[in-house]
């Protein structure tokens, strides 16, 4: 497991069903990507207010939400030359988030 050191811990949802990653990057920090209702996914991060955000691009927190946790876009994806989700994706995302707290039961 020394390959992929950033881990999601929690996922919460708020009120108004932006979706909220715990992240624990790769330092122990831990970090928030938030995925919200109308799609610009952003985090807490340093390199993501700094770098990601004025490039337009995604930090690698929001890149383990996309990849590992939701497994949604591979890179080849048309999200990657807009980088927020369109709200077709947002449901999606929503749908893989139920589906992953049924089989976090299951457990
Ligand atoms: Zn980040």
């Amino acid at each position: 497991m020394q390959s992929d050191p950033i881990k999601c811990l929690f996922i919460i949802p708020d009120k108004s069903k932006n979706l909220h990653f715990l992240i624990s990057g790769s330092s122990g920090t831990k970090y928030k990507v938030t995925i919200p209702v109308n799609g610009k996914i952003s985090c807490s991060c340093p390199d993501f207010k700094h770098g990601a955000k004025v490039q337009e691009c995604v930090c690698k927190h929001c890149l383990h939400v996309i990849f590992q946790v939701l497994r949604v876009f591979d890179l080849e994806h048309t999200f990657f030359s807009r980088c927020y989700f369109t709200p077709e994706e947002v449901k999606t995302v929503h749908t893989i988030y139920r589906e992953h707290l049924r089989k976090m039961r299951r457990n």
